[in-house]
């Protein structure tokens, strides 16, 4: 997928990152280049400002940003700027920021040192589960924590369904749902809030209700297809679950899976 570029270079402005105290109190200066990735044609199009993202306004909020905040590494100043930028800027699909310490006290000519980092929002679908206790309760809880998180933002919630379980062993009827987000998180990240949500269903009825309250898995994450010792991705068997194919259907009927190259439409019909 080819992005526009909207790019702003070698912005100057003087702040007090740094791991040296003279650095945080006297401050030095810093220089950064932004490439922001951006579908520009329907702005340009329209020729206005309104539909992309406002460079002028951009640069002052970076400004006011990096003097606002004190952070000992340049990695963290370009990571959080990152993160904000990202979220303060819905057009933003990606960016690719390098910030630069002219002054660095390493005692060396030396023209400037640097971070350079890209950050994208990814797109993620997740499968959601429950079969014990107030099941709407526990999805209502997850979506809504999903929602809480910076890093993330829910677009589409499927209906709940009720589904019966899976694997022939007693017990009560799933209600389960899919969502897509979108997310900066790294699938690693993503399920490690994941499972801290879990968690927070699990620890309200602990002993009441036992594990299984609320179950949260990756079903897809851009296109990756990822196989560790943690996590696999596409879910292992989302192609074969009625129960997962059938919400997401509802929101992401041409979604296609990256290995088996089925429609989430045709996998939940070859299921029958
Ligand atoms: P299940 O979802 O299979 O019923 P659990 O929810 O207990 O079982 O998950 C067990 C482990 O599965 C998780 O700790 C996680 O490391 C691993 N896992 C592998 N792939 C995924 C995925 N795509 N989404 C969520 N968890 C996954
Ligand atoms: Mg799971």
């Amino acid at each position: 997928m080819k992005y526009d570029e909207i790019h702003i270079e070698n912005l100057e402005f003087y702040a007090h990152h740094g791991v040296f105290p003279e650095e945080t109190r006297l401050g030095q200066k810093f220089v950064l280049s932004l490439t922001m990735y951006v579908r520009s044609r329907a702005a340009g199009k329209a020729d206005d400002l309104e539909m992309s993202v406002d460079y002028g306004a951009v640069s002052h909020f970076i400004t006011e940003y990096m003097q606002k905040n004190t952070f000992k590494l340049i990695e963290a100043a370009a990571e959080y700027l990152a993160e904000e930028l990202l979220g303060r800027y819905p057009l933003l699909e990606g960016l690719e920021l390098e910030l630069k310490k002219p002054w660095a006290p390493i005692g060396l000519p030396v023209e400037y040192v640097s971070v350079k980092i890209s950050r994208f929002w990814h797109r993620a679908f997740l499968g959601l589960g429950s079969n014990l206790g107030d099941k709407k309760a526990y999805l209502d809880y997850a979506v809504e924590a999903l929602r809480g998180e910076d890093g993330c933002r829910v677009e589409q919630v499927s209906d709940y369904l009720v589904t019966e379980p899976y694997g022939g062993v007693e017990q009560d009827d799933f209600l389960n749902a899919c969502l897509e987000l979108r997310t900066f998180f790294s699938p690693e990240e993503l399920l490690e809030r994941l499972h801290r949500i879990e968690q927070g269903a699990h620890r309200e009825r602990v002993i009441r209700w036992g594990p299984r309250t609320l179950d949260l898995d990756i079903l897809m994450y851009d296109d990756l297809v990822l196989d560790s010792s943690q996590l696999t991705i596409p879910h292992q068997e989302m192609h074969m679950r009625d129960f997962v194919l059938k919400p997401l259907s509802q929101i992401a009927p041409n979604l296609r899976h990256p290995i088996y190259r089925k429609t989430v439409s045709q996998m939940l019909k070859e299921l029958g």
